[in-house]
């Protein structure tokens, strides 16, 4: 009985030695890298190796599905103003210009 608790509190240390390890390894490997997510979703992107210039763990970018979201809502957002714009007298529209143009 007592060689077999011996083996497994062995194998345990020999495991919890190997854990440290690696997650010592794991932790300065995380200092290295951002994570980049998606700021829209929070979705994981991906990882990207660290510069001096940028501080912080972690780097925004837009995954393919909230960018098409995105242009899809802009597309409808000029295609609304458009809309607006055509239903306006022609000299709301030059006032609309002359203003923009002094800004
Ligand atoms: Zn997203």
């Amino acid at each position: 009985m007592l060689p077999a608790r011996d083996a497994r509190s062995a194998r345990y240390g020999s495991l919890h030695a190997k854990y440290h390890e690696l997650r010592e390894q794991f932790t300065t490997l995380r200092n290295l890298y951002y994570l980049i997510e998606c700021a829209w979703c929070k979705q994981r992107l991906g990882w990207k190796r660290k510069t001096a210039a940028v501080p912080g763990d972690t780097s925004h970018s837009i995954c393919p599905p909230c960018a098409a979201d995105l242009l899809r809502g802009l597309a409808h957002l000029q295609a609304l103003l458009l809309g607006m714009y055509a239903t306006l007298p022609e000299e709301y529209l030059w006032l609309d210009l002359l203003q923009a143009s002094t800004m």
